[in-house]
């Protein structure tokens, strides 16, 4: 049967546990749309000596070392996965592929709040993690905007706090209550009511935040709360049990509910940052490779008895 391992997906997650596989001597393939969820950023940080690197570069350092093992990568969509001969059957944009294990590694998606000028500068002075992008905006003038993601919103704000001490939320079309209102402001941080019609942009940068009724808020930069949403489609097609918050559930090396099915990084896990996706991306690779080496040894001992039988 085809490959050992079908990775849908080539982020870090994903090309972890196919290098972990490639030199465990496994045939394994990469399918990868291409997108990687941080490829609006010109940097990434907090991955371990690879500090300021380009996301790109560090997939093109991740894709060669899968190379030099002989692990194999197609630039193409994963449509659907099914059973077939007690192995999967992987449908991409180009064809199919047949292995006996898959990992799905898609990522997520970031869907932004409806406000004019924020996906025009997202990844650069619009960003949502202050782990990520913090301390690059250290002591600019934030502003904190209200959107879909109600506790993650207001959570960001009064943490941002710690990389600037002027910081303004915008709770935009979010409903305080008094003592939501009462905490940040405590935290030192000013709280302007009022629709956010639009974020200002002047020279290429963020220069402030306009309401609906024409007042404007100099800022350097923006923080909101995406709606964090799994590309979970092809875990879900396979029946793999999902929990209440609506993910996918998996155990810790990313086993899902289907047997010879696992799951790493974002798409089952929404804060996982580079490193800890690649983590999960490699405890997987192992977890798979065990997977198959009890299937190597189920099927010698049939095979064995098999031979025992006849030579009786
Ligand atoms: C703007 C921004 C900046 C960030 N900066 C940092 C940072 O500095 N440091 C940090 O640690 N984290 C950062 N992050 C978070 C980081 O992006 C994630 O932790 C990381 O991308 C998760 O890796 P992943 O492999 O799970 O998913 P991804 O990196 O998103 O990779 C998933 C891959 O799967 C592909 N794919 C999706 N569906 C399919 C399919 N059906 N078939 C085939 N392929 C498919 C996608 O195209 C993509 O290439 C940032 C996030 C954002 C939004």
């Amino acid at each position: 049967m085809g490959y050992d391992v079908v990775i849908a997906g080539g982020g870090a997650a994903g090309l972890s546990a196919a290098v972990l596989l490639a030199r465990s001597r496994r045939g394994v393939v990469v399918l990868d749309a291409g997108e990687p969820r941080n490829a609006p950023a010109a940097h990434l940080h907090n991955f371990l000596s690879r500090d300021g690197m380009s996301p790109a570069d560090l997939l093109a350092a991740g894709r060669d070392e899968l190379a030099r093992y002989g692990g194999e990568i197609v630039s193409a969509r994963a449509l659907a996965i099914e059973r077939a001969d007690g192995g999967f059957a992987v449908r991409h944009d180009g064809g199919d592929l047949n292995a006996r294990a898959v990992l799905v590694a898609t990522g997520l998606r970031d869907e932004l709040p409806a406000i004019p000028g924020v996906r025009e500068r997202w990844g650069a002075d619009v960003v949502h993690c202050p782990y990520c992008h913090g301390y690059e905006v250290r002591d600019t003038a934030i502003a904190v905007l209200g959107g879909d993601n109600r506790p993650f919103t207001l959570h960001q704000a009064s943490l941002v706090r710690q990389w600037s001490d002027d910081v303004v939320f915008f709770p935009h079309r979010i409903v305080m209550t008094d003592e939501e209102r009462e905490r940040l402001v405590a935290r030192g941080i000013r709280v302007v009511d009022g629709e956010v019609a639009r974020l200002l942009v002047d020279g290429g940068r963020v220069s402030g935040v306009e309401l609906a009724d024409g007042t404007a808020v100099p800022r350097e930069t923006a923080f909101v709360g995406p709606r964090f949403v799994p590309d979970d489609g092809l875990l879900t097609g396979l029946g793999c049990a999902v929990g209440e918050n609506g993910w996918v559930t998996v155990d810790g090396s990313g086993r899902t509910s289907v047997p010879g099915v696992w799951a790493a990084g974002n798409v089952v896990d929404s804060p996982a940052q580079l490193i800890t996706a690649a983590a999960a991306g490699s405890s997987a690779g192992i977890a798979l490779n065990h997977h198959l080496l009890a299937l190597d040894i189920d099927s010698a001992v049939a095979a064995c008895r098999v031979v025992s039988t006849v030579d009786a």
